[in-house]
């Protein structure tokens, strides 16, 4: 992961973090939007513990050890949580238990001596796929990501939209008639008991056992409870685009991007579901198409965005796709 360009021997990046309910990776994106050093590990080995802040700030020290060339002008982490208003507190995560009402901005500024900036994953998410989709001038864009959970951020005439409290967009969270399971969140009954790659993995564990959940479309695509599934996932997607009649709606996660994902069985049923005849008849779906790396370029470009310099309108996405292999 280490690189040593030579004629430019401390260059400007942004030190961007993705952390999943799975993994934590990390990466250095440069102000054209180029990811350098990419790092992957364990999310749980590194943040299920005590003093999960301090223990991150640990592991980045480590990574800045590595990343030789690179002078980190900021730091920028995306979680899987709600996060509070002024982007400073991680608030409440339903996948790593030991992340709850954590001062991460503060704890990182002080460890790492440069300004931090902290956000939803999903909102990172978003702004990457806004450039990789020339999206960034449209009015209205949803995200909808099925990775663990159900992820889902909006965008409004290019900005995510953050809300009251800094948590709007949660979609997966959203109370479902018929639906009484607990979730994640402390609630019953939200979308993502059964919208999610949770419920996907319960759901092959259970009917078909030996199957890798990553597997499943190619091997199962053709069984009703898969094609029931998709169908389900539809749901909040069509509900989102009732309510909100987006110029796009951009379709992620791991659970989407699994080989064999039957993408115009999703986009019948969202369209069986919308209202008609519109927004029904004219839904733009659009969707994220690059992997590991989408996460990380967007902690890049919210860093960038907010020391104030110009960020690029739109993304090359073989650009970032090849640095990440480096
Ligand atoms: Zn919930």
């Amino acid at each position: 992961m280490s690189e040593q360009p030579k004629s430019h021997p401390e260059r400007a990046a942004v030190l961007a973090v993705d952390i999943g309910g799975t993994h934590l990776r990390t990466g250095m994106v440069d102000p054209a939007l180029g990811l350098h050093a990419f790092n992957q590990v364990s999310s749980q080995a590194v943040l299920n513990v005590a003093n999960p802040a301090e223990r991150l700030a640990d592991h980045l020290e480590r990574f800045l050890s590595g990343a030789h060339g690179w002078r980190p002008a900021a730091v920028a982490v995306g979680f899987p949580a709600t996060v509070d208003r002024k982007r400073r507190v991680v608030m409440s995560t339903s996948n790593i238990a030991a992340m709850q009402n954590m001062p991460v901005a503060d704890v990182l500024e002080k460890r790492l001596g440069i300004p931090a900036f902290i956000d939803r994953d999903v909102n990172m998410l978003l702004r990457h796929d806004l450039r990789a989709h020339g999206l960034t001038s449209a009015r209205v864009v949803i995200g909808c990501y099925v990775g663990t959970g159900l992820g889902n951020a909006i965008s409004i005439n290019g900005t995510i939209h953050a809300g009251r409290h800094g948590v709007a967009g949660e979609l997966g969270h959203v109370a479902m008639i018929g639906l009484h399971e607990r979730c994640g969140c402390g609630s019953y009954g939200c979308l993502e008991t059964v919208a999610s790659g949770r419920h996907l993995a319960d759901l092959v564990r259970t009917r078909f056992p030996g199957t890798p959940v990553q597997d499943v479309f190619l091997r199962h695509g053709d069984e009703i409870e898969i094609k029931q599934y998709v169908r389900t996932l539809a749901v909040p997607v069509a509900l989102e685009v009732n309510i909100l009649d987006p110029d796009a709606v951009v379709l992620g996660g791991g659970v989407v991007q699994a080989p064999g994902f039957p993408r115009a069985l999703l986009e019948e049923a969202v369209v069986a579901l919308a209202r008609k005849p519109l927004p029904a008849s004219d839904i733009d779906f659009r969707y994220t198409t690059s992997g590991q790396e989408a996460g990380l370029v967007g902690a890049g470009i919210h860093a960038w965005a907010a020391l104030g310099g110009p960020v690029p309108t739109h993304i090359e996405e073989l650009q970032h796709a090849g640095s990440a292999r480096k």
